[in-house]
């Protein structure tokens, strides 16, 4: 039987549900479980898709183009999952599928109500793994007392109601608030919380406590007596230089095995230690990376970048440190002329994209290491379009609608694409890479899979003439459609249509990524 771990937040958001999910899924993955995470969002946005990243992050895009929160990157980062559409849900997604179910005389006229009718589709979908792994986590989005969340709640009481009693355990995380002018950690906002459950029928299991400060035995004692919990189930999660040490902290804590025994569970192997040695190293070397996008004001915009330059540079031994950078200001230049590498991300609509072309120009004509992404890429060819082949008027029809010369535009076949996004290329898909080429070298084979969420695309009308100018094309899809593009005489100029940066793993940086960080250290030793 597959087991269920829920992880419910309790005082604040942002205490990183996700995160600790996460990291105990690692230990669990590396006592020889399969594991997964699914995340249930109280919001009722159907598709996390089309909020704004100012007030949500960054959209992270699952292997099936499903279009995420992005807790689901942390999910496949830590765990190395590939996620779907199943792993994530909002209410409104669940609502909707109710509401149409009865339109559609489903359910023979009856009061379709939150209890049982909205319950039951969320326990259907707590349920969406069920042959695949040993254990799933679900995350509970949102604050325990939140009116949207009560469902949620509801729902993982019936589930232990109905199920043995080891089939499933509820972790709660909560904040020990320090007040400094007490000079004390405060338990009481974690026991309000406790109770806010306990009037939804739930008892937590383990209480996990986000805290500044380390606590003793006593703070221990007061949450086990006033919560219910046993004193080793309440954990500390502590502020780590990393967050990819915090697994190693819930194993001295012995977080999985209190999970195992709850759960009735016997390890399958003991844990190689290895995996917290390597989050461990703290590089010596460093470079600054300039990130020039519209959502410099909201580092979260941009979350599977930053985690991914972090990883690649884990790998290399080199500390990223990231300069953001917004194009439409008037020391952009100034910004970038202190960074060893520039790198111009995904984004949509024409705000920043004259400055992010002039940072390119820059990049390509200095030899700094450009790596573009999605709209980077776009802009890429725009430039060279516009600088080395002196098409002045070069534009995307995103910008222009009109314009007569439409390096980038929406192709045909994208014109009658019907899913999810509309008319968006979403998802993995397979591109060829040219032999020879940086990406080559990079990926170190022909054929690859990466994401992908964009409508327009590199107009192949352009293509030759471009390539003559020195930006060629090195991967394609399906032969026809630029993937990857690159300026053979430049020491790291690289851009993807594709986002490589949902594909990155602890271990595993996406090779994209690994060797812009190599290269931008290269550049800042011979400079
Ligand atoms: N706005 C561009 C497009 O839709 C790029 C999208 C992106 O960068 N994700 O094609």
């Amino acid at each position: 039987m597959i087991k269920y771990i829920f992880v419910t937040g309790g005082v604040s958001s942002s205490l990183g549900k996700g995160v600790s999910g996460a990291s105990l899924g690692k230990l669990l993955q590396l006592s020889g479980f399969k594991v997964t995470m699914a995340k249930f969002d109280p919001y009722f946005n159907v598709d996390p898709g089309t909020m704004n990243p100012y007030q949500h992050g960054e959209v992270f895009v699952a292997s099936d183009g499903a279009e995420t929160d992005l807790d689901l990157g942390y999910y496949e980062r830590f765990l190395g999952v590939k996620t779907t559409k199943a792993n994530t849900n909002t209410s409104g997604g669940i609502y909707k599928t109710v509401i149409e179910r009865e339109m559609k005389g489903y359910y023979k006229g009856k009061t379709v109500q939150v209890i049982p009718h909205i319950t039951d589709e969320i326990k259907s979908r707590f349920k969406a793994f069920d042959n695949d792994f040993d254990i799933v986590i679900i995350e509970i989005g949102g604050t325990v007392g939140d009116i949207e969340g009560l469902p949620f709640l509801e729902a993982i009481r019936q589930f232990r109601h109905e199920n043995k009693k080891d089939d499933m355990l509820l972790i709660h995380l909560t904040l020990l608030p320090y007040i400094s002018a007490a000079g004390e950690l405060k338990t009481k906002p974690t026991q309000h919380s406790v109770s806010r459950l306990r009037d939804a029928g739930l008892t937590p299991d383990i209480i996990v406590c986000r805290t500044e400060k380390s606590f003793d035995d006593d703070i221990k004692k007061k949450i086990s007596l006033f919560c219910n919990v046993k004193k080793e189930s309440v954990i500390e999660a502590n502020d780590y230089p990393s967050i990819y040490m915090l697994p190693e902290h819930f194993f001295n804590q012995k977080l999985h095995t209190i999970v195992m025994n709850n759960l009735n569970l016997k390890p399958k192997s003991e844990i190689n230690t290895e995996w917290f040695q390597q989050v461990k190293t703290q590089p010596t070397k460093s470079i600054f990376i300039a990130i020039i996008g519209k959502y410099v004001g909201l580092k979260d915009a941009y979350k599977s970048i930053s985690e991914s330059l972090y990883l690649a540079g884990l790998k290399a031994g080199i500390n990223v440190k990231e300069i953001y950078v917004d194009p439409d200001s008037d020391d952009m230049y100034e910004k970038i002329k202190g960074t060893h590498g520039v790198l111009i991300p995904g984004g949509y609509g024409i705000r920043g994209v004259e400055g992010k072309i002039k940072a390119i120009t820059y990049a390509r004509e200095n030899k700094v290491p450009f790596f573009g992404i999605c709209l980077g890429m776009q802009c890429a060819v725009i430039e060279a379009a516009r600088n080395l082949c002196n098409i002045k008027d070069a534009t995307s029809t995103e910008f222009d609608t009109d314009t007569k010369s439409p390096l980038i535009c929406m192709l045909n076949e994208q014109k009658t694409i019907t899913t999810l996004g509309g008319t968006q290329r979403l998802g993995e898909y397979k591109a060829q890479v040219k032999e020879g080429s940086l990406a080559h070298k990079l990926y170190q084979k022909k054929d690859i899979v990466e994401r992908h969420r964009h409508r327009y695309e590199f107009n192949p009308e352009y293509i030759e003439t471009l390539n003559e100018k020195g930006l060629i094309v090195s991967g394609y899809y399906n032969q026809t459609i630029p993937e990857i593009v690159e300026i053979a005489d430049h020491p790291f100029f690289i851009a993807t249509q594709f986002h490589p940066e949902f594909t990155s793993r602890v271990n595993n940086p996406n090779p994209v990524f690994l060797g812009f960080v190599e290269a931008s250290y290269n550049y800042k030793i011979n400079q």
